[in-house]
Order: structure tokens, then sequence, then C-alpha cells
């Protein structure tokens, strides 16, 4: 069978060596396999990775009929397992408590399927202290992180929990399923060219940390996904592999740099936005899609003002009082000074910010520049894949999703590019273009 792990293979190994700094790294996870189809294969799988275990095998009714049935059949009589298929699957913390009470009986599961089974299980393992595995039925990266996104009344929190034994995907589900899936599985990779020049900038201009391993390892394969697109959106294997590679590597991006700065910067505090502040406005759109049409809003913006010749003229950082207690409530306000302590540009820092412009301009901007993708690169794939690309396209209210970008630097403590439009008072004319 051939296997398209590519340079996952040496990472499960411990001999990946990274160009930047010659050390070798490893991951967390004991075996990661992108195969044409996992038939046949599952009881070997899964006996290596969890000897002598009870195990129940979960799925809800939609993975249930794309995998799940299959696997239980070809686990029974060589794998200790049971089978729950979960009716009405739901990632809230009432839904890990009833799959805690499920454990019981069991020294883990095997979870089939969607994000939403698959994070439930990872938080359930994780506080009853046992372990799982995942039959992946969609080329999300939430597959390969050690964290669970959570509702708790109603409002995600992404929480530390532990990673997988094993993550299995097979590619020729994946090519059944929903277009919108794979679509909002490639915008949330593509926010790499985002997020890493914001990431950088922040480490420029306000010396936090910065990581470039995980970077290392998805430009092996970046262009070429973005080359296969189209043929994503058509669910041919070897484009999907592509896709599954790039989604299981930015998912183990946090293990590198345990920090989720790596893939999450401007784009996805404005998808956090949306999804804390619309309300009845918000149209039921997917995390994905909410980054992918954040990304391309993100990438004018970084490729209209770093590629600029002259620098932009910083002055102190405004919080506009008001208008967040209009918009956002009170309440908020308390919560949002603490997020922008960090990135609070005085008059003295603003004064040293444009000095230093002046004279290392290009110094400044050259390495961003080379982190990023063209602006019609992405627009272009993003289009071919499939994925939606604006605010009218995902039904937002394209005033609501201007407020995004304008306040979306506000809630998250992470130095953007949207702070430095905000800073240098260009970031509404930059948005109502
Ligand atoms: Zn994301």
């Amino acid at each position: 069978m051939k296997n398209y792990n590519g340079v996952i293979d040496e990472l499960i190994n411990g001999t990946w060596v990274s160009p930047s700094d010659q050390n070798q790294y490893g991951i967390p996870i004991k075996n990661i396999q992108i195969l044409e189809s996992v038939e046949g294969l599952e009881s070997g799988l899964i006996n290596k990775l969890h000897d002598n275990q009870k195990l129940l095998v979960v799925s809800d009714p939609f993975t249930h009929k794309a995998m799940g049935e299959r696997i239980f059949k070809n686990l029974t009589g060589k794998v200790n397992v049971d089978e729950y298929i979960w009716e009405k699957p739901s990632s809230s913390i009432e839904g890990v408590d009833h799959l805690r009470e499920k454990l019981k009986n069991y020294d883990g599961m095997i979870a089939v399927g969607s994000g939403t089974v698959s994070d439930s299980i990872k938080y359930a393992t994780f506080l009853e202290k046992k372990n799982y595995s995942v039959f992946a039925t969609t080329p999300m990266n939430a597959y390969t992180t050690g964290t669970a996104s959570i509702a708790f009344n109603g409002i995600k929190k992404s929480l530390v929990a532990h990673y997988a034994q094993g993550v299995f995907f097979d590619l020729n589900v994946l090519s059944h399923c929903p277009k919108r899936l794979t679509a909002a599985a490639f915008a949330d990779v593509i926010c790499r060219t985002t997020a890493q020049v914001d990431w950088l900038m922040s480490h420029q201009l306000l010396n936090t940390e910065y990581k470039p391993i995980p970077y290392e390892l998805l430009a092996l394969y970046e262009q070429q996904m973005i080359d296969a697109a189209k043929e994503i959106s058509e669910g041919k294997i070897n484009a999907l592999a592509l896709l599954t590679r790039i989604s299981a590597i930015m998912g183990l991006g946090t293990s590198f740099t345990q920090t989720t700065h790596v893939g999450s910067m401007g784009e996805h505090g404005v998808s956090h936005y949306i999804d804390m502040f619309a309300g009845d406005k918000h149209p039921g759109t997917s995390h994905g899609e909410q980054v992918g049409i954040a990304t391309i809003s993100i990438s004018k913006l970084q490729n209209s003002i770093l590629k600029k010749d002259q620098p932009p003229i910083i002055t102190p950082t405004n919080i506009p009082e008001d208008e967040i207690i209009q918009k956002l409530g009170e309440p908020m306000l308390e919560t949002i000074k603490k997020a922008m302590e960090p990135k609070i540009f005085d008059q003295k820092k603003a004064d040293e910010t444009n000095e230093y412009f002046l004279k290392n301009w290009s110094e400044f901007a050259e390495p961003l520049r080379e982190k990023m993708l063209d602006y019609d690169i992405i627009w272009n794939s993003m289009g071919e894949c499939g994925a939606l690309r604006t605010a009218e396209d995902a039904k937002l209210d394209s005033n609501f999703y201007k407020d995004a970008l304008k306040y979306g630097r506000f809630i998250r403590d992470r130095y953007t590019i949207l702070d430095l439009a905000g800073d240098s008072n260009q970031l509404d004319s930059l948005i109502n273009v």
C-alpha cells in the first residue's frame, strides 16, 4: 500500500533534521498514516498502539456509515472492542461528560470521524487518563493537535488535552467528504502565510518568541498544494494527500513551538471575533471558512503595507473605549485593556519605532516579504478549491465583517498587521477599499 506520509515518517521516527538548527525532531503521536485506504489494516494499526486494551469504537451516524461500520467489523475478533454510535454528538462539556461515563468500562477509545467526535474523545480520554486513536474522515488539522475545542454554555474554548496514539487518514473516505469541508481545510492551512508574517513581525518589533521549525516542514509541500487546489476540490487522491499531509503538519506545529501562534494570528483573531460577537448574524460558517475569508483580508493588508518602499508612521495606540462599549458591551472593555497591555505603543515606543523604520525599513520588511504569498495566489487558489473568499460569499453582514477587521485586534494579545495598520492610522481606509 502506497504511503503518502512524506516527511511525517521521519517525524514519527524522530529523525527529521531542521535545516535551521541541525537538531533532530520527533512528534508526540506514535503513528500517523496517510493511505489510499486503511481497509484491512485496522487491527494491525490498533494492536500495535493499544496492546491488550479493551476499546470502544465511537462514531456518529454519518461517520458510522462513511467508515465506522467497516472499522468495527474489521477489528472484531482481532481487538477487544465494542461499538458505540453517538446519535447526537456534541463537542460540549456535556458531550465530554457523556463520553467519560461510557469510558468507565474501557481502557480507551477509537474515534471515527469528524472534529466533534474526535475533539470530545480527545478531551474525555485526557480527563480520564486513558488513551485514544482516531480514524479521520476529513483532512482537518485538529486531529494532530494536543488541544481540544469544547463549548461551555455555547462558547468554544481551546483546552489543553493530549495527543492521539495514532491518527489514520483513509484518502478514499476523505475523497467522499463534503467539498465544503476540504475547502475549509485548505483555507485553514493557507493561513500559514499571514500567520507567519504576523508572528515574525511581532518577534522583530516586540521581541516576542518565534520558531521557524513548523514552517520549514510546511514549506516542503505548500507550493505543490497550491498548484493542486483544483484537484483537491475534485477529490483527487494525490491532491487530497497533499492537503492531508499539510493539515497534519499544521496540527503538529504546536508540538514544536508550545504555542498556537504558528498558525493563528490576525486571521484567526478575526474569525474568533465573528464567533464571539456575530450573535444572530452568524451565518453558521465553520472555523476554517471564516479563517479563509480573514486570511484574504489580512493578506491584502500585509501586501499593501509591507511591500511599500516607505515605512508607515506609528502613533501611540488608541483603544477607542466608547466605540468598544457601544459595539461589544462594557464588560469587554476590561478584557480588552488587559489583552492590549503587551502591545501598547506609547509615545516613546512609537518614536523609537519610527526612527528604527526610517533607518532600517527594508531590513525590517524584507524577511517578512520573503514569507508572504502574493495576494493573487491566495485569492486564485482559494477560488480553485471552492473556498469562501468574501463576507458576501459567507452571507455575513459586510458592516459586521468590517467591524471584525477593525476591532478584532483588541480581543487578543497577539501583535499582528491589524495592530500595525491601526497604530499607523491606515486601518480604516484599507478596510474600506
Ligand atoms: Zn485554524
